[in-house]
């Protein structure tokens, strides 16, 4: 199927072209699938790229697990009952995810809570949305490149096995969680703390988990106790030293999230630079199974366990951030800054993996917002964000990145795209507060 029927003249001879849309959505990471399913609930065509043959990105590719973002933080959870603050896409989706039977009830995780998603009904549920919403979807196909005239956005090269294609947007949301388009279109894009990025993470499931024995030591608390992580401490293999293991919806499985991956020589990664990313997915293998051996044997519940699989790739935390016209910054989360055009709450710590121990700074009984502006670059026209490439500090970025957040960026970005279509303005022109207003009527 194809769309060049759409075509305005000038692109009709091009080569190979698989036609105009209202909106491009590039990557179909937690952002995407909203954005995508968004615009086209606002009647717009909508087309969806996804280099992998499934949406939810870090989250079902990266097996990242959790719906983290959610809930309020607060002082004692193991006491309380959980208080959502999100809803809007991110509750539509975990709302569609429990109805399949693939989330948990709320998990304790430090202060606050989690959700642990199943991945296969994770795929589900997105392919429902985006066949329910009519959006066109085009799997194992890469972004390349732009097809820009000075800063204005027309269209982009896709790398699919059959060759290079054309293809043309009047607006494109950039969900490839890089900034792979801003990047492409040559505007300004940053990296972590003056280049260095928090660390990737390869996660794991194990089975067969003895889960009462487990828990009976463990605790409700996903975060490793003291104890296990005074273990971790004497083991010069393991480079992680706190670690969170969650029960899944599967009976005797855990997910774990307790690697800290590097260079074989122990040096930071660049996952952007293919030799570092593939560095980085050899030595998952190794920090993986040495993690596990420990669990089996030294974690009661887990002594006849067997390692399931790890994540289909390893998980990226952080790469490029954009330089919008608004940056979330580490002061605006430490103080819990609230903005007239907050697009989303935010409640969730500052979640800092760097060294041997995850930074967690926890926001108690508040949270912050952020701002719309984040989502879109200072220069460029027909572009806007959505997802963990936003504009933000790095500290900050560490907090504004998890599931729930990332669901409701790409629903902002959406409606942003739909009002600069019909108003003609550039992203740059929007008002935030126009968007934040949207925002409230989920
Ligand atoms: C190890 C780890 C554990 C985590 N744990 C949790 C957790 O428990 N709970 C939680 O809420 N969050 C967690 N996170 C964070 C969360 O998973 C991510 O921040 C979130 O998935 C980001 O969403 P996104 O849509 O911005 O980008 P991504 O999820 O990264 O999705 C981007 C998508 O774009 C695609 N793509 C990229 N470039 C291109 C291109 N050029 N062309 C076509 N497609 C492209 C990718 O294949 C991908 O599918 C974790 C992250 C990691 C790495």
């Amino acid at each position: 199927m194809t769309y060049t029927e759409n075509l305005p003249s000038e692109f009709k001879n091009q080569l190979s072209c698989f036609g105009l849309f209202d909106v491009i959505v590039v990557g179909g990471g937690p952002a995407g699938i909203a954005a995508a399913v968004t615009a086209s609930e606002c009647g717009r065509s909508v087309l969806l790229i996804e280099r992998l043959g499934f949406c939810g990105g870090a989250a079902v590719a990266g097996l990242s697990g959790t719906i983290c973002g959610l809930y309020m933080t607060v002082e004692d959870p193991q006491k309380r009952t959980p208080e959502q603050i999100i809803f809007g896409f991110a509750e539509r989706f975990r709302d569609a995810l429990y109805r399949e039977g693939g989330l948990t009830e709320p998990q304790v995780y430090g202060n606050t809570w989690v959700a642990t998603h199943d991945c296969a009904k994770y795929k589900k549920v997105a392919t429902n949305m985006l066949r329910a919403a009519n959006i066109t979807v085009l799997y194992h196909t890469q972004m390349i490149d732009v097809i820009a005239e000075d800063d204005e956005l027309k269209g982009m090269v896709l790398h699919t096995k059959s060759g290079f294609t054309s293809v043309y947007a009047k607006k494109v949301i950039d969900a490839s969680g890089d900034a792979d388009v801003v990047y492409k279109m040559g505007l300004k894009t940053s990296k972590g703390n003056n280049g260095v990025i928090q660390n990737p993470t390869m996660m794991f499931k194990v089975g067969n988990v003895h889960m009462e024995k487990y828990l009976a030591y463990w605790g409700e608390n996903t975060i490793s106790p003291p104890k296990v992580v005074s273990m971790l401490e004497a083991h010069d293999d393991l480079l992680r030293k706190k670690v969170w293991l969650f029960p899944t919806v599967n009976p005797g499985e855990l997910l774990v999230n307790a690697t800290k991956i590097t260079g074989f020589d122990k040096r930071a990664l660049d996952v952007t630079d293919p030799v570092d990313h593939t560095e980085a997915e050899q030595f998952s293998i190794y920090q993986a199974e040495a993690f596990f051996n420990f669990m089996k044997a030294n974690v009661p519940g887990c002594e006849d366990s067997y390692f399931i699989d790890y994540a289909t790739e390893v998980g990226v935390r952080q790469t490029r951030t954009i330089d919008g016209m608004a940056t979330l910054k580490n002061d605006d989360v430490i103080n819990k800054r609230k903005f007239n055009d907050g697009i989303v709450k935010t409640s969730w710590p500052i979640e800092l993996h760097y060294g041997a121990k995850p930074k967690t700074e926890w926001l108690v009984n508040d949270y912050y917002e952020v701002p719309f502006h984040t989502l879109v670059p200072k220069v460029g026209k027909n572009i806007i964000v959505a997802g963990r490439c936003l504009s933000s500090e790095h500290e900050a970025l560490a907090s504004c990145r998890v599931t729930a957040q990332c669901f409701e960026y790409g629903r902002a970005a959406a409606l942003a795209a739909d009002i600069a279509i019909s108003e003609e303005k550039p992203f740059q022109m929007i008002e935030g507060t126009h968007i934040a207003q949207l925002m409230k009527n989920n």
